[in-house]
C-alpha cells in the first residue's frame, strides 16, 4: 500500500526566487530536483549549456481552466519515496495563476485554499521510513531558504488533512432514520475470531448446523451417521469443541426403551440427591441406574455465530483488519434482515460496503443490495459467497450498470465466490484504491514538471492489483 501526505508552511516568496530555491538544490546535489536536473541535461545535449531553464511544452489540466503548464515546483526521489514541491500565491499573477489553479482543483488537496505558501507532498512505498526521509528533505530545503531569503523567519510545516469523514456521517444520517438499520463498531474478541476461523470449514458449519437443529447429538450417533466421512466429522467435533462453539452435555436415557429423560451440563448431576432418586416413569430403575452418555450441544458462543451467518461478519473483518483498516473505521450491521449490507468500511476517504451470504447469492439479492449501495452512496461494493453468485443475479447486475442508450450507471459489484480467494481480492482493490489516491495526490505535480509520475508509482503496485485501462482513466480524467 501507498502512503500519501501533504504539508505547507506559511511563506511568500515570489516564483522566481521560489526557483533560486531549487536551483541551490541542484547544486548542494543532496536531494536532486529532477525536472531541473533534466532540463539543464536536455539544455546541454542542444548545445545551451549556458541556459537556466528549458521550459517543457506541457499539456493542459482538466479540471483548471486555462491552466496550462508553467509554474515552479520540482520532484525529488529518494528510497522508494517521491517528495514534490511547489510554490503557493494569488492567482492574479499570470506566473503565479498555474500554481494556484492546479491546487485549488487538485483531488488531494482542493478543500484546502492555501495562499502564499510551500506546499510540499510526499508519496512513498509502504516500506519506507517517509517520516526519516521527509526529514532529511526538509533539512536541505530549509538551508537554501535560508540562504536565498534575506531575514526570512523558519518555516512552520503543517500537516494537511486529507481525509474526509465519510462513515461518520453516513452513520449521523442513518441514526436519523426511524426506519434505517443500526450499525455498531466490530467486537474481534479472541474467542470469536477463533470460532469464527473454524466456522469458515465447511464441515464444521454443516455439524454446527446439525447438532442445532437436533439439539443433543451423542458422539457415536453422530459418527455413525457419516459412514465414509468418519474422520472429517470427528476432527470437526474436535475444532468445534476446541473453539467453545459446541458444549459436553450427558443424556440419560431408560435402559429398558431407551427414551432420552433428560440432559445435565455435568456427569455427577445422576449421581447425587434428588435427582438420582427420581424413578423412570418408563421401568423400574431410579435416574442413578439409567444410562448416562456423553454428547454435544451449540453453546452461546456458536449460537451466536451461527446467527444469521454473524461468524463470516467476523471473518470478513478479521481480513480487513489484517489487511491494515483500523477498527475504528468498519461498522456492522447486527441485525438479522436480509436486506441490509453486513459490513461498512471508510478507506481513504471511500465507503466500501460488503455484502456476504453463506449461500448462492441470488437475484432477490441483488435489487436491495443494489438499492442499499446508491442508498448510502458507496464507492465501492463487494458480494462475498461461500457459495457462487448465480447466473441470474448477475445479469441483474448487468442490467442495472446500463440505462437504455447503453451507458454504464452503476458498475456491477466486486464479486467473490469461495472464502480462499476473499483476501487476496480484497487486498487487490485496497492497493489499487491506494494507488488510485496517490496518483490524485500526483497530478499537481506531474503537471509542473511535465512528467507522468503516476507511472512511477504504478511500478511499486502489484501489476494484478491494477486493472487494465488503469492509465487511460487517469488521462482521460485529469488531462486534455
Ligand atoms: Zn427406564
Amino acid at each position: 500500500m501507498l502512503k500519501v501526505s501533504y504539508m505547507y508552511a506559511r511563506h511568500d516568496v515570489t516564483q522566481e526566487n521560489f526557483r533560486k530555491y531549487l536551483d541551490g538544490m541542484l547544486e548542494q546535489k543532496r536531494w536532486q530536483p529532477a525536472a531541473l536536473a533534466a532540463e539543464r541535461s536536455f539544455a546541454r545535449m542542444a548545445g545551451l549549456a549556458s541556459i537556466k531553464s528549458m521550459r517543457i511544452s506541457l499539456g493542459r489540466y482538466r479540471g483548471a481552466a486555462g491552466a496550462s503548464a508553467g509554474g515552479a515546483g520540482d520532484v525529488f526521489f529518494k528510497d522508494d519515496a517521491i517528495i514534490s514541491i511547489t510554490n503557493v500565491r494569488e492567482s492574479n499573477h499570470p506566473e503565479d495563476f498555474y500554481n494556484y489553479e492546479v491546487m485549488e482543483y487538485s483531488p488531494a488537496i482542493r478543500r484546502k485554499k492555501l495562499r502564499r505558501s510551500i506546499l510540499i507532498g510526499v508519496v512513498a512505498k509502504e516500506s519506507a521510513d517517509s517520516d526519516e526521509i521527509l526529514k532529511d528533505f526538509l533539512e536541505a530545503f530549509e538551508e537554501q531558504v535560508a540562504k536565498h531569503s534575506k531575514g526570512s523567519a523558519s518555516l512552520k510545516w503543517e500537516e494537511v488533512d486529507l481525509e474526509s469523514p465519510r462513515l461518520e456521517r453516513l452513520l449521523e444520517k442513518l441514526a436519523s432514520e426511524a426506519t434505517a438499520a443500526r450499525f455498531s463498531s466490530p467486537d474481534l474478541g479472541g474467542e470469536t475470531v477463533k470460532g469464527a476461523d473454524v466456522l469458515s470449514i465447511q464441515a464444521n458449519r454443516e455439524l454446527l448446523r446439525e447438532l442445532s437443529e437436533a439439539g443433543f447429538g451423542r458422539e457415536s450417533d453422530i459418527l455413525a451417521r457419516r459412514g465414509a466421512k468418519r474422520e472429517v466429522v470427528q476432527a470437526a467435533l474436535t475444532d468445534l469443541a476446541s473453539a467453545g462453539l459446541t458444549s459436553t452435555e450427558f443424556l440419560l436415557a431408560c435402559k429398558g426403551t431407551s427414551a432420552p429423560l433428560a440432559r445435565f451440563s455435568n456427569a455427577n448431576e445422576t449421581q447425587t440427591a434428588p435427582i438420582a432418586n427420581i424413578r423412570c416413569g418408563k421401568c423400574a430403575r431410579t435416574y442413578s441406574q439409567e444410562l448416562l452418555s456423553e454428547g454435544y450441544s451449540v453453546s452461546t458462543l456458536g449460537r451466536s455465530l451461527a446467527q444469521g451467518s454473524h461468524w463470516m461478519t467476523v471473518w470478513v473483518t478479521k481480513r480487513l483488519v489484517d489487511l491494515g483498516i483500523p477498527t475504528r473505521s468498519i461498522v456492522w450491521n447486527l441485525e438479522d434482515s436480509g436486506e441490509e449490507v453486513d459490513i461498512i468500511i471508510e478507506f481513504m476517504s471511500k465507503l466500501w460496503i460488503f455484502e456476504l451470504k453463506d449461500r448462492e447469492f441470488g437475484p432477490g439479492d441483488a435489487h436491495p443490495f443494489n438499492y442499499r449501495r446508491v442508498r448510502y452512496g458507496a464507492d465501492e461494493a463487494f458480494v462475498i459467497t461461500t457459495d457462487k453468485v448465480s447466473t441470474d443475479a448477475k445479469r441483474v447486475f448487468e442490467d442495472l450498470a446500463r440505462d437504455s442508450s447503453g451507458r454504464t450507471r452503476t458498475k456491477p459489484p466486486n464479486m467473490i465466490e469461495g472464502l480462499a480467494s476473499v483476501e487476496g481480492e480484497i487486498r487487490k482493490h485496497l492497493e489499487f484504491a491506494s494507488y488510485q489516491r496517490a496518483a490524485d495526490a500526483l497530478v499537481m505535480p506531474s503537471m509542473t514538471v511535465g512528467f507522468a509520475l503516476s507511472d512511477v508509482i504504478a511500478e511499486w503496485v502489484p501489476s494484478e492489483s491494477l486493472p487494465s485501462g488503469f492509465r487511460r482513466y487517469y488521462e482521460t480524467e485529469y488531462y486534455l
